[in-house]
């Protein structure tokens, strides 16, 4: 081929290539050798009676359709690959019972070949391709030795021994029943030649670049029979056919075109095609690039889409990004009609059951499968879960038991938490249906899935695949899946995906039965299966034939476009270097000599005064890649961006709307456009308002807001009643859950606990409930100083019967553990005086607090349900203290505090916000134990209400603390107090939830993208 190039106008122009061809005995074909292109050979192909060899299924689809429309009423001629043609023959003519292996099923044979040799396949870089690259180009086991005995140097020594180890457990493993793709050619020319048939007379071998001397020994047995025409790519090696060629001309064979060297002779019809090469900056940009001249090409009116062809010799991310970003630009792409098994759901939803028992049940691969869509079974709530292992830090590893143990364990401790908790909608009883949805659903996962990675024969491992399909729904899934989309018209691969799935598994079966397979586990299983799924095509019904094809250049090669687009002409990607001395050694230059062709295959894609674009990115990743090699071979300058193309096309500035962080709905920055539409919004965001809905809705809300008055809903809607309607009403989830620590709730659970049972254990009985003044008086506990020992000793038994419940394998488990008990000394001393732990600190601020005051703890955990001014107020307060009181007419009563118990001091409400009546706890408590105590006629009066801390951790040394927000407060207090907790409950019952937050209160919530504060502001509270 000669070239050269015409600077001016920045064209290439090649010379014609001769088509040489050769045949025998029948001159019908010689018409055939003269086709110029791939459409001209169709066109003298469709009148004859022949079989017609396509170098790939690419050329077979556009050879069937071109065909079958030429070929109106008759049959048209065979088209095969030369492997399928092999594989027709075997299957036609063979009396062996042979068992055809495709390259995945090789594959599997050869590691376990490798494994049975004692030698991995990747320590030595041995795969299948190369083992069948050299079978096919006639290279033995024999010949390996010899050249490991003469050349190599000592690795390759060892390497070739091991290559022929693996290589002969191979072929003793395969057995002589099993043929893999050079065995069939092979066997296929032994076939041909010993039992011709009518349908070996005539063949067209369109395209080889070259053969592998194993298609060579085919090809020559048909043409002993028969007559073949063999039209070479004009990217052949002319020194590798005049090779493989020379002893058919020696047998008669013909060269029926020019000379046989491959250069084209002085006469040859010169081709003007003009190449343009851009260099752009990024793989995004090249494909940006190509779209913009297929869209420019077209709306030219000089092309067609049918004459335009994107070829991607490098990279497979081009595919992926011209077919995601095509469809956007209204350019259609031939869909490609394969795709790959492995990326079905059907696949992988078993592989992830696959996984999940193989991998002892970790959490990523129940979320896979779960998640998947195809597990379909009506008694089982997968959402429910999947909620629990997050929200419950579940991350699975040990088996269906750890599960089990994990989600068990911690329902009973929100059970606990749950009958301590003052609020009976806050969301406890929610969780613990989860839960149980969740353990339920887990036991039907065990049934169906199993618990251990057993080892087992392949055809077991069949079994359990099959079972998985029935049993899980994921066959149900699928059939059910192509029935809608069926039904609206919608392409979907599940049901050939399903059929395939259960054709592999059967077939993973026979192959581990005839390799004699030894038992392996499921995960071992599971990779060898899956590598055969990933091996596996199906076809998509998708299919989309008259759009432009994104082809390989060995599926253009022999075809021709007037616009072929070209991108990812990168060097090390196109060619790609791999550097394999072994390789090169054993089959040289082989690996260029393919990059080469398929640069030429490009090259000659493009028709007579046709225009290839080739382009390339500045940098891959973030890095200066080169231009490909073959480039700087055409001697072309690159265009620089900006000359060639409209490059305004997708470069057109976007003006965005410019939504601003307005205070009070400013929105001067939106165009007119777009005001209505905001508006609407803004309108629809502003205030939940719920009076006007269905009166299901009404009532549904009705329910939540007339429940007994809680703090917690209170102090909601006292921070912020969209708030409020975000959490109670519409039931928005927040997740506050870490894996690292006990939660706020968990650690606040288990605190309360202990202070319960220490109490009681040293009283010596627990009340419930109190009847008369003096019961109450007699239930205080007084500590001493001088038990103070003893009192250690029982905080210490305590904590150990109650932390298993919340000791959890959170990362800081034993950092938490330490801080409660102190150290060094461990829970043997809860700490010592030097090292005191949170427990230690809180017994002596009991301690001191007691010797300072005549209030004693009397009631724990103690459930209130009164009704005070008309409202029932419900809830349960964590201690109230108590001490005798003489009213001033001189009878006896009690006087009493409220104790809450917090983690740390910013937990707790100032003193500041419960005199606003922002923190309605206190005020609620109060009134209601003042009520609560009245009722069974005890006389009481309000003492205070104390927020006393634990502390946290070791580092930070906080000891415990009062804090007290309500001391001695004045009948009037209490009364202003209530009024405005009545206004909370207005507010709460006024079924409209404006977004006004008080100060700061956004701060501490998880609504923002709900209620959308920062982009429209709040609505003023008056
Ligand atoms: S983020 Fe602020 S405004 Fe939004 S719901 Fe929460 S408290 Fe209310």
């Amino acid at each position: 081929m000669h070239r050269h190039v015409d600077n001016k106008w920045k064209t290439l122009i090649f010379e014609d290539m001769t088509t040489r061809a050769f045949s025998r005995h029948d001159a019908v074909l010689n018409e055939v050798t003269s086709s110029a292109s791939f459409q001209d050979m169709l066109s003298n192909v469709a009148s004859l009676d022949c079989t017609l060899i396509v170098p790939s299924t690419a050329h077979k689809r556009a050879a069937l359709v071109t065909l079958t429309r030429q070929t109106t009423g008759r049959k048209p001629p065979e088209i095969y690959t030369l492997a399928t043609y092999a594989q027709y023959i075997v299957r036609e003519r063979s009396t062996e019972n042979l068992r055809l292996l495709n390259t995945a099923d090789a594959s599997l044979i050869l590691r376990y070949a490798a494994r049975s040799a004692g030698l991995r396949l990747g320590s030595i870089d041995f795969s299948i391709h190369r083992l069948l690259r050299w079978k096919s180009e006639g290279i033995t086991r024999d010949e390996l030795l010899e050249k490991s005995a003469d050349e190599f140097a000592p690795r390759h020594v060892r390497v070739l021994d091991g290559f022929v180890r693996i290589w002969s457990a191979y072929e003793l493993s395969k057995g002589p029943k099993g043929a893999d793709r050079v065995d069939v050619l092979v066997k296929a020319a032994r076939l041909v030649l010993e039992a011709p048939k009518v349908a070996d007379r005539r063949f067209v071998v369109w395209c080889p670049h070259t053969f592998t001397r194993a298609e060579a020994a085919l090809v020559r047995a048909i043409g002993v029979h028969g007559s073949v025409a063999i039209v070479w790519a004009p990217s052949s090696d002319a020194q590798l056919v005049n090779e493989r060629t020379s002893d058919m001309i020696g047998w008669g064979w013909e060269n029926v075109g020019g000379e046989d060297t491959g250069h084209s002779s002085d006469d040859a019809v010169t081709r003007h095609k003009s190449i343009r090469v851009f260099r752009e900056s990024t793989r995004v940009e090249e494909v940006r690039r190509i779209l913009l001249a297929i869209k420019q090409a077209v709306s030219s009116g000089g092309i067609n889409v049918r004459d335009i062809c994107i070829i991607t010799p490098g990279s497979s991310e081009y595919r992926r990004q011209l077919q995601e970003r095509a469809t956007r630009a209204g350019i259609p792409l031939a869909v490609d009609p394969q795709r790959t098994l492995h990326t079905s759901g059907v696949a992988l939803a078993l592989r992830a059951a696959c996984d999940v028992v193989g991998g002892a049940w970790k959490r990523a691969d129940l979320e896979r499968l779960l998640r998947s869509g195809f597990v379909m079974a009506d008694s089982t709530n997968a959402g429910a879960l999947l909620h629990a292992a997050t929200a419950h830090r579940v991350q699975g590893g040990q088996g269906f038991d750890g599960w089990k143990q994990k989600l068990s364990s911690r329902r009973e401790v929100l059970r606990i938490v749950h009958e301590r908790d003052e609020e009976i909608d806050r969301g406890i009883r929610r969780t613990l249906a989860v839960l149980d949805e969740a353990l339920r659903t887990l036991a039907w996962l065990r049934l169906i899935l199993g618990d251990d990675d057993r080892s087992i024969k392949g055809a077991a491992y069949t079994q359990m695949l099959t079972a998985f399909l029935e049993r899980l729904g994921i066959a149900r899934t699928a059939v059910h899946l192509e029935k809608i989309a069926l039904s609206e018209n919608l392409p979907c691969v599940e049901r050939e995906a399903l059929v395939a799935i259960e054709a592999l598994s059967e077939r993973y079966a026979v192959l581990t039965s005839d390799v004699d397979m030894p038992l392996m586990t499921i995960a071992e299983h599971t990779r060898e299966w899956w590598e055969l799924v990933r091996a596996t095509k199906v076809r998509t019904p998708d299919v989309l034939l008259d759009g432009i094809p994104i082809l390989t250049p060995e599926e253009a090669r022999g075809r021709m476009w007037k616009l072929v687009l070209a991108p990812g002409f990168v060097e090390g990607e196109f060619p790609l270097h791999e550097h394999d001395p072994l390789e090169a050694e054993v089959l040289p230059e082989s690996a260029l000599r393919k990059q080469r062709a398929a640069f030429e295959d490009i090259i000659h894609a493009t028709s007579i005064d046709g225009h290839l674009v080739v382009t390339y990115p500045k940098e891959v990743d973030d890095s200066d890649v080169l231009p490909s090699s073959f480039l700087r071979g055409l001697d072309i300058e690159p265009h620089d961006e900006a000359t060639f193309f409209l490059d305004a096309y997708e470069r057109t500035a976007h003006t965005g709307t410019g939504l601003r962080d307005v205070k009070g709905r400013q929105r001067a920055a939106l165009p007119e456009a777009n005001e209505a539409v905001v508006q609407s919004t803004a309108e629809a965001d502003e205030s939940a308002v719920l009076s006007s809905g269905s009166a299901a809705l009404v009532q549904y809300v009705a329910d939540i807001v007339n429940r007994p008055l809680s703090a917690s809903r209170l102090d909601v809607v006292a921070a912020c009643p969209y708030k409020f309607y975000a959490s109670t009403i519409l039931r928005l989830d927040v997740e506050h859950t870490t894996d690292d620590t006990l939660s706020g709730l968990e650690r606040g659970s288990m605190m309360h606990e202990i202070v319960r049972q220490f109490y009681e254990r040293v009283r010596g009985r627990s009340y419930r409930t109190i009847t008369t003044t003096e019961e109450l008086l007699d239930a205080r506990v007084e500590l001493e100083d001088i038990r103070r020992h003893e009192y250690m000793g029982i905080l210490l038994d305590v904590y150990m019967s109650v932390a298993p419940l919340y000791d959890t394998d959170h990362t800081y488990a034993e950092t938490e553990r330490r801080s409660l008990l102190g150290g060094p000394d461990g829970p043997s001393m809860l700490g010592t005086p030097q090292r005191p732990g949170l427990l230690y600190r809180w017994l002596a601020h009991e301690i001191a607090q007691q010797s300072k005051s005549a209030m004693r703890p009397a009631l724990f955990e103690y459930e209130l349900d009164v009704v005070v001014g008309g409202e029932a107020i419900r809830g349960r307060v964590d201690r109230i203290d108590v001490a005798p009181y003489q009213f001033d007419d001189g009878h006896n009563g009690v006087q009493f505090a409220v104790v809450d118990y917090k983690t740390t001091k910013a937990s707790a409400p100032s003193a500041k916000s419960v005199m606003l009546g922002e923190a309605t706890q206190m005020p609620l408590y109060l009134t209601a134990v003042h009520a609560e105590f009245l009722k069974h006629g005890i006389e009481a009066i309000p003492a205070q209400a104390i927020y006393r801390t634990f502390g946290r951790s070791l580092k930070t040394v906080e000891d415990p603390k009062d804090l007290a927000v309500l001391a001695n407060p004045s009948e009037e207090l209490m009364q202003n107090l209530f009024n405005t907790i009545n206004e909370h409950v207005k507010d709460m019952r006024a079924s409209s939830y404006p977004v006004a937050p008080r100060p700061k209160a956004c701060d501490r919530c998880g609504f923002q993208e709900v209620c959308r504060v920062a982009s429209w502001g709040t609505v003023q509270r008056t």
